[in-house]
């Protein structure tokens, strides 16, 4: 995907029938801002924090996060801006951050478990300064929490920003609590979808690392490269009851893996009943445009067709046929 030559849509799209789909940026620079501006993003879906952590000798204080924050707002006056809580380890190390050498370090203490454990000072700072730049934000702010796999996990982070909360209050600071979400990235966040969707207000599937764990195939490891697709009837499932539980627990749901920004797949994810996808700036006007041309019902039996396929290759071949 990427390289066809669409216009620039500046506006939010719906599907032909008038379904409003949001289309964002995943960002992991301040510089990417821009970038997603001129592509014509709704709003940022990702924001990837760990580069306000990477290249120097030690973490950013709450004062320079609230900056970078704020600064994610005011790139997108009318758009929303996820912004996700540090993601370390597995493949994203932090120097200066103390990991120890684990057997298999995407298995060990990554995302919301150093959060919660390890980082617990930094996840503080970093939920300080997100609750102050929600002050500004008109309710435009959303947090979420990398690799959740349980309800206790995802009720000690609620708990975090409380606490955080009171805290503020209690320094007479000006802040609000922001929309809050998990990601949806290990087979026990999809499963447990519908436990979690009651307890936030978006669920967001990361589809590169949801895909590893579903498939037990490193997402860096070439040999296996064919097993890490997300068009694997397990991943196309696992989307699939994600959704669902998100709409019966009244929680939008949305994608910022790589998946959500191939062209090709944008009818499978309409139909599979996405609300937003989030995806690097530049296929961003190539999935505006498939999102103009799908129709909700098509879209939907394709999903349905997906869903019942027991190979990719069956599920690519209903793609293919819709696309022709
Ligand atoms: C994902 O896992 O799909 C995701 C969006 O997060 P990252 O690629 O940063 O792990
Ligand atoms: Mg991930």
């Amino acid at each position: 995907a990427g390289g066809r030559d669409v216009e620039i849509r500046e506006e939010p799209v719906t599907t032909v029938d008038g379904k409003s789909i949001e289309v964002a940026a995943n960002v992991g620079t301040l510089a990417e801002l821009e970038g997603a501006v001129r592509q014509g993003a709704d709003g940022i879906g990702l924001f990837r924090t760990e580069f306000l952590f990477l290249d120097r000798e030690g973490p950013p204080d709450e004062a320079e996060q609230l900056e970078v924050y704020a600064e994610a707002l005011d790139a997108f006056p009318d758009g929303r801006v996820v912004v996700r809580t540090l993601d370390v380890g597995g493949d994203k190390p932090i120097p200066y951050l103390e990991q120890p050498d684990a057997d298999n370090p995407f298995l060990g203490e990554r995302g919301v478990r150093r959060s919660l454990g390890p980082d617990a000072d930094l996840f503080e700072i970093q939920l300080r300064a997100l609750l102050r730049a929600a002050a500004d934000g008109d309710g435009r702010l959303s947090v979420m929490f990398p690799m959740i796999a349980t309800v206790p996990e995802l009720e000690a982070a609620l708990e975090t920003v409380e606490s955080v909360a009171e805290d503020l209050e209690a320094e007479d600071l000006e802040y609000a609590i922001p929309e809050l979400g998990v990601m949806i990235e290990t087979p026990s966040a999809a499963l447990l979808a519908d436990e979690l969707a009651e307890r936030v207000d978006f669920l967001s599937i990361g589809t590169n690392d949801l895909t590893q764990y579903v498939m037990a195939a490193s997402r860096e490891d070439d040999r296996v490269a064919a097993l890490h697709d997300p068009l694997e009837p397990a991943v196309v499932r696992a989307i699939a009851r994600t959704a669902e539980a998100g709409r019966a627990g009244d929680a939008w749901v949305g994608m910022c893996g790589e998946m959500a920004g191939d062209p090709d797949l944008t009818e499978l994810l309409v139909g599979l009943g996405l609300d937003e996808l989030s995806m690097s700036a530049v296929t961003i006007p190539e999935v505006k445009a498939a999102i103009a041309e799908t129709e909700t019902t098509d879209a939907e039996e394709l999903a349905s067709r997906a869903i019942e396929s027991s190979t990719k290759e069956a599920v690519q071949k209903q793609i293919t046929e819709t696309n022709l």
